[in-house]
């Protein structure tokens, strides 16, 4: 299967699990078509990998207790536990102008939407991805993938990799590994699309870069290195997602939780200033500043970023770190469940 096939059946599969169980997702994980793809990508995405991994874990199911599953989620009286709506998700309520705009965009591509569904529902944005990912074969890599980039970076970016993040954290067995595939999946391609683009950017400019490069020549008299490091200067602003030390290609990032609270460290020695986990922080809590090399320690792990850990109403057992639960109450409120440990939130 060629690579931008097997990048279009993510998006196809992740669609169709998002709209209705459909039938294969009553098998056991390692027999879903995301798991092949998965498995298929993993050498060259990090999302892909962790997805295969997580994805085995899945048991087999009646299509009932998965759509039972389905409809706890995002069904439900009251209102839905997650939103499926792009409208609903950003703003709180439903046809918004989000809906409009996204019609408007498959329009233009040539497409038109089948059935009852809303325009802007995670199902028909996945599944636009998925025929952009699919036609470049015929419109070229240039034209598909900046239609791509385009409607991750104004639609499906802005909110489906929170919607991923929360579903995983809602303890499903089901619909947490395929969250964390969604959530993992969008970024990464967030990412790797930024820094296509810087990449032509720097192409494109190459004169000013070779000058920039014969001035560095110069400078290697200078006793001390400027280097650019990522620190967070506002603790507030961090969310402790981790997708920041998921990205870094050197490792030079780690989430830590110990009993009493949750960590991101840095370990300066490793980063090489890349700005990957910059372009991927959502919270816009990272920023990338020069520092003297020797002005921290350079070889020990130091802290970015600390939180306590919220710990279960019920059983007392420490949950997620309390700067993540406050996003996530700030994405879909404050339902009780959020407040106990995934045991525990099997009695409500
Ligand atoms: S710095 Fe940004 S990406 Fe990293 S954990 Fe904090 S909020 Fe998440
Ligand atoms: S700048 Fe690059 S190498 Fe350094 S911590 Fe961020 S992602 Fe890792």
């Amino acid at each position: 299967m060629p690579m931008f096939r097997a990048r279009s059946r993510v998006y196809h599969a992740l669609a169709e699990a998002l709209a209705e169980p459909p039938d294969w997702l009553a098998l056991p994980g390692c027999e879903w078509p995301l798991f092949e793809c998965a498995v298929r990508l993993a050498p060259t995405s990090e999302a892909a990998r962790r997805a295969a991994e997580s994805l085995s874990q899945v048991r087999a199911e009646s299509l009932a207790a998965r759509r039972a599953r389905y409809a706890a989620l995002f069904a439900g009286p009251g209102g839905p536990r997650f939103w499926l709506y792009e409208s609903a998700a950003l703003t709180g309520r439903l046809l918004g102008a989000e809906t409009f705009v996204v019609e408007r965009l498959y329009r233009d591509a040539g497409l038109e939407t089948e059935g009852a569904e809303l325009p802007d529902h995670a199902s028909l944005e996945l599944a636009f991805l998925a025929h952009l990912a699919e036609n470049v074969e015929t419109t070229g890599p240039v034209v598909s993938t900046d239609m791509e980039r385009n409607f991750i970076a104004r639609h499906a970016g802005r909110w489906l990799p929170q919607l991923g993040q929360a579903l995983s954290h809602s303890a499903d067995e089901v619909y947490g590994p395929i969250g964390r595939l969604l959530a993992d999946w969008l970024t990464e391609a967030k990412c790797k699309m930024q820094n296509a683009e810087c990449g032509m950017r720097a192409e494109a400019h190459s004169p000013f870069i070779i000058q920039h490069s014969h001035l560095h020549q110069h400078a290697s008299a200078v006793s001390f290195r400027i280097q650019k490091l990522p620190v967070i200067p506002r603790a507030e602003s961090c969310t402790l997602c981790g997708f920041c030390a998921q990205v870094c290609p050197v490792r030079a990032l780690a989430v830590r939780e110990s009993d009493a609270e949750t960590t991101l460290l840095l370990l300066p020695a490793a980063c090489v200033g890349c700005g990957k986990c910059q372009l991927v922080c959502d919270a816009g809590a990272l920023e990338m500043t020069q520092l003297r090399e020797g002005s921290l320690s350079a070889g020990e792990w130091g802290a970015l970023c600390q939180s306590p850990r919220a710990r279960c109403r019920d059983c007392g057992q420490p949950t997620v770190s309390t700067a993540e639960l406050a996003f996530v109450a700030s994405r879909i409120g404050h339902p009780a469940w959020l407040d106990y440990c995934p045991d525990c939130r099997a009695h409500f």
